[in-house]
């Protein structure tokens, strides 16, 4: 089986391991030139390092994370760990997390190509640019990992997104080190989005926001660092933030599979609506991916099937967290104060998330863990 992946990033990368192991021929594109940088919080949660555990996929030795702290607009806030039996987070930067997928899928005996970029994909054949040099190939299947563009996706005919989410990020280097945790900031400007601060090192920091509204992310993280004491705190009055890039999450596809070609990651639309955290999500499309086609002999059509039925499955939770974003909005901050008085609300909302688990059980067991 001839397998063509579009673009390296977790979900390409991912599908090109895992389909290498199975034994199938597999060609991953990539436009940039590698490693590149990409615009992420690098966090890998806790799904995130269990997924790759599960596919074998080792991380050096790095700083674990065992809790999280929360705050609202007003200073309450709070921390908690994560629930008993799942691995600790971590931070990676993307040039060097991705880096190690690609190895890894190199290693497993796939086929890289960077600085080749997918121009065109037609039936069974895709064709590719590298050093100004168009060529043509056969493949049985087609993985669409290109990220939030979409462009290949929506030229397949896959539907649109149905949400796009702005966020921005940069690194500020501190003069003291930074606290052994996650931070996750609900200021009044990003809210129901966020802002964060994620050590990549012990003085270097992640820090960017999400913006569910429309609105300048940028210029909101910016204000958000200068004037609130939950970024001056650890970052210092002086931080600059290095290296800024802006980026989109983009929510909710309803098909993502057509002809030969399957959309996985981001091109899928399934990074969370909440949190954007999307890397996991992208990882486990990928799985999905391989898994259909593996299960199904390389018959597109059968995998397809498989695929769609598994990816969408997967995706209930994001579409009700779409649904009731409009209420997280008034949700996050008053959960946040009482959060902080009642420490078995602030375990049970680290344990989901911190975002509605998006069926009633969740509302019920919030109400409980509220109460007592
Ligand atoms: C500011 C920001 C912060 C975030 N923070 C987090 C976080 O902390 N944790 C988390 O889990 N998620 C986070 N996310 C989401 C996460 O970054 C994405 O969900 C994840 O990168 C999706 O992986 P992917 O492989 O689908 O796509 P990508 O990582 O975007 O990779 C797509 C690749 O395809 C390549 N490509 C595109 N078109 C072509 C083409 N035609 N030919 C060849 N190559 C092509 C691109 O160059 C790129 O390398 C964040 C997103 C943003 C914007």
């Amino acid at each position: 089986m001839k397998v063509a992946v579009v673009g390296a990033g977790p979900a390409g990368a991912v599908a090109a391991y895992a389909l290498a192991r199975d034994g199938a021929d597999v060609s991953l594109f990539e436009r940039s030139s590698w490693p590149r940088a990409k615009a992420c919080g690098d966090g890998l949660t806790p799904a995130s390092v269990a997924l790759l555990g599960e596919i074998g996929i080792a991380l050096p030795p790095r700083a674990r994370f065992a809790r999280t702290l929360v705050t609202g607009p007003r200073g309450a806030g709070f921390r908690a760990a994560w629930p008993r039996g799942v691995p600790d987070g971590t931070t990676f930067e993307r040039i060097a997390f991705d880096a190690l997928l690609v190895r890894a899928a190199v290693a497993a005996g796939a086929h890289f190509y960077d600085e080749t970029s997918v121009d065109r994909i037609a039936g069974d054949t895709v064709t590719v640019t590298a050093a100004g040099r168009e060529r043509t190939e056969r493949f049985d299947a087609i993985a669409l990992a290109e990220g939030g563009t979409g462009a290949l996706a929506a030229r397949a005919g896959l539907p649109p997104f149905d949400h796009r989410l702005a966020a921005y990020r940069g690194y500020v280097e501190t003069a003291t080190d930074l606290p052994d945790e996650y931070q996750v900031h609900y200021a009044g400007a990003f809210v129901p989005g966020y802002a964060w601060i994620f050590p990549v090192g012990r003085r270097r920091a992640n820090v960017g926001a999400v913006l569910a509204a429309r609105g300048d992310v940028r210029a909101a993280l910016g204000a958000w660092m200068a004037s609130s004491a939950d970024a001056r705190g650890p970052l210092g009055v002086d931080a600059r933030l290095e290296d800024g890039r802006g980026g989109v999450i983009c929510i909710g596809r309803s098909r993502r599979h057509a002809g030969r070609t399957f959309a996985i990651g981001d091109a899928a639309g399934i990074a969370d609506p909440l949190s954007a955290e999307g890397v996991s999500q992208a990882m486990r499309s990928a799985v999905f991916f391989a898994r259909a086609l593996r299960a199904n002999g390389g018959d597109p059509a059968r995998a397809g099937i498989a695929y769609e039925r598994d990816v969408r499955a997967f995706d209930a939770n994001n579409r009700e967290a779409l649904r009731m974003r409009g209420l997280f909005r008034y949700l996050a901050v008053p959960m946040t104060s009482l959060a902080a008085r009642r420490p078995r609300l602030a375990r049970h909302v680290i344990a989901s998330g911190y975002f509605p688990k998006r069926d009633a059980r969740w509302f019920l067991q919030t109400f409980t863990a509220a109460l007592r």
